[in-house]
């Protein structure tokens, strides 16, 4: 039985190169990748839809090590695609070793994509992959030199693609063929490619002393933060589902501010935070609260050693607006 390993992304592609394998019999498996950066769901629907079994690997630390040096830059944003791109069909290849597998796949289609799909860089993504001859991109492959499975014929060549370009049209009709019913749009939902949440990426990565840790990274997902001038960082609480999971990081020994005499948002240190910073950070959430024209606003800090509370006076806007990330 010939087997063989796909990358799923979820994308419509990457599913039908599953299909058109199994036609001629082979039997195929998804692979997917997590990292703080990108989901698995749309993975998971496409393999439930498919019926196939999915493997998902941790990509944390890889992605972290790109976006620390990314050898080939990043796209528009952090995004290094051509590294993240490699490393997972790499880490793919070292899958299909390890597990038996003839051949690694992708839903790749030649020029889909003017750089980063034109025949020179998928050829280049298979040289430095170390997965030459056992990378087969099943919509494309009678356009591309055979794979070794093609050729010793474990793969009946004839039978699969000769789609290029962008039109989607024999992509359509493959939908028909297999009967394929939800089909999501190309993958995308790659945070390093919002420039919004870059801008706090960035941050992270100029104030860590090397790579951040994953949980440090999960934390960026809360939208209001800020870098404040003594270099303390915070976030504050856009509403009540934001608070509670900003007071539950309390438990992890992290210092929480919390307006007392008027209803208002929850804070959250991150990091070592001076005093000058910890008095701003309560002088913020005192005027996002809802203060009316009250002046002497209650702020509670919950620390690790103690609980204590200070009286602020609200920061207007225009002062703490140039400090958001
Ligand atoms: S968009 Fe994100 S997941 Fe996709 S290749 Fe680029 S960095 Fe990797």
């Amino acid at each position: 039985m010939v087997r063989g390993i796909s990358l799923l992304s979820g994308g419509l592609d990457s599913m039908l190169a599953i299909c058109l394998l199994r036609e001629q019999g082979i039997e195929m498996e998804g692979v997917v990748f997590k990292s703080p950066f990108f989901g698995v769901k749309g993975a998971e629907k496409a393999a439930k839809q498919l019926d196939v079994k999915l493997h998902i690997l941790d990509f944390s630390d890889d992605i972290l090590s790109l976006v620390k040096h990314p050898p080939h830059g990043f796209g528009g944003a952090m995004n290094p695609c051509i590294d993240c791109h490699a490393v997972m069909i790499r880490r793919a290849g070292e899958f299909m070793r390890a597990s038996g597998y003839d051949f690694v796949s992708t839903g790749e289609v030649l020029n889909q994509r003017p750089m980063s799909q034109n025949r020179r860089s998928l050829e280049t993504v298979a040289k430095s992959s170390g997965l030459e001859g056992y990378l087969l991109r099943p919509l494309s492959a009678q356009l591309l030199e055979p794979t070794i499975p093609e050729q010793d014929g474990r793969i009946d060549r004839s039978r699969l693609g000769a789609i290029s370009g962008r039109n989607r049209q024999p992509q359509m009709e493959l939908v028909k063929r297999y009967g394929l019913t939800e089909y999501p749009s190309p993958a995308g939902g790659c945070l390093l490619t919002e420039k919004g949440f870059c801008r706090k990426l960035k941050d992270l990565f100029d104030h860590a002393d090397g790579i951040p840790p994953v949980a440090e990274v999960e934390l960026l997902k809360f939208s209001r933060q800020f870098r404040l001038p003594d270099g303390g960082r915070i976030i504050v609480g856009r509403n009540r589902q934001d608070n509670l999971a900003l007071k539950a990081l309390r438990e992890e020994g992290r210092t929480i501010l919390h307006t007392v005499n008027i209803p208002g948002p929850t804070a959250v240190v991150l990091g070592e935070i001076p005093e000058s910073d910890l008095l701003r950070a309560a002088s913020i959430i005192a005027d996002y609260g809802d203060k009316g024209t009250l002046t002497d606003i209650i702020v509670k800090v919950i620390t690790p050693e103690e609980t204590r509370e200070i009286t602020v006076t609200p920061l207007t806007r225009e002062t703490y607006q140039p400090w958001m990330l």
